[in-house]
């Protein structure tokens, strides 16, 4: 299945089965010559099947096409091996593809000890491999080409611009079709739910850097956003606006509850927090597993924020970090 959505640019929708993002929203543009497509899908069946029978739909020969990756995610890199040929040219950042190599090489991540230094307990902790993350990653080795900011790819008439967007990940890109104001967003702008910012090995202050990012595409004039899950409403610069604001108040009331609360980890100030689970208010106690990962990297990534701002101060008691407002 497909969707046109303007000229030589085509949708695929790849079911994310199970996963609350739903669907991932696979952009082709197609070319006689050669077509880009960017983004992929988990490395799951259903996925393959939907994008694959998509690809066939659109008469998309992978011998002469090749793929975008907006970021190392597995729901957007996942299938890139499955799909691609001897001929396929691979593109990603440097910094998001050296990431999925070193996992590659490594054969795993071990997030273990930072999970625990935030906190998670031990019987958690048992559970981090089945994460979707872990479970629907590439699994076999890949030839980037790699891209930076301000590389232009020509594609079906197209001049696409690379504009590194770090946040989302440490490498994530963006593509900008300068002439026909279009941007492929990936997972940098989403309309509405908001994109997860975590921590990283050996990327310092992510929620920094993705505002940041946030502030250097708000400079383009964009008319058509195309983000990689969900569709859109309204403008990008409302967008970017609510995403700016909702972090800010998410930063205010993990304060006031560091403030009453001096020295909880980041699993303790998370239980804490008001969170919405698919589009619902949901009890820390209701949490799935799956979403404990996300909210708990989400909340160290603001607690990293404010530690680089000098809003907050943090000890080590030898096992885990607690967080204090003085
Ligand atoms: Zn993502």
């Amino acid at each position: 299945m497909f969707t046109q959505i303007e000229g030589n640019i085509y949708t695929i929708p790849v079911a994310l089965v199970g996963n609350p993002l739903k669907e991932l929203n696979c952009y082709v543009i197609k070319d006689d010559e050669r077509s880009l497509v960017i983004d992929t899908g988990f490395r799951m069946n259903e996925c393959y099947t939907a994008l694959t029978e998509g690809l066939a739909e659109l008469g998309i020969d992978m011998n002469r096409a090749d793929i975008f990756l907006t970021h190392l995610h597995a729901d957007h890199t996942g299938l890139a091996p499955e799909i691609a040929t001897p001929d396929t040219r691979v593109y990603i950042t440097h910094e998001d593809g050296g990431r999925i190599l070193y996992r590659l090489r490594a054969g795993f991540i071990d997030t273990g000890a930072e999970y625990r230094e935030q906190g998670f307990p031990e019987e958690e902790l048992l559970h981090l491999n089945d994460a979707p993350s872990m479970k629907y990653t590439m699994n076999k080795f890949l030839s980037f080409t790699y891209v930076s900011d301000g590389d232009e790819l020509t594609y079906g008439g197209r001049r696409l611009q690379v504009i590194e967007t770090p946040g989302h990940t440490p490498g994530h890109a963006c593509l900008y079709d300068r002439e026909n104001k279009i941007m492929f967003l990936g997972d940098h702008v989403l309309f509405n739910i908001t994109p997860n910012i975590t921590t990283w090995p050996n990327f310092r202050d992510p929620l920094g850097h993705y505002v940041h990012s946030l502030m250097d595409i708000s400079i383009y004039d964009v008319r058509l956003p195309l983000p990689g899950h969900r569709a859109v409403s309204g403008t990008m610069a409302e967008r970017i606006g609510a995403i700016i604001e909702h972090h800010g108040a998410r930063i205010r009331e993990m304060l006031d509850i560091l403030d009453a609360n001096p020295g909880m980890t980041p699993y303790e100030l998370s239980g804490r927090m008001t969170w919405r689970v698919r589009g619902k208010s949901s009890a820390w106690s209701d949490f799935p597993l799956s979403q404990k990962w996300f909210a708990v990297g989400e909340t160290a990534a603001h607690l990293e924020y404010l530690l680089c701002r000098g809003r907050v101060k943090r000890k080590f008691d030898g096992r885990v970090w607690h967080y204090s407002t003085d």
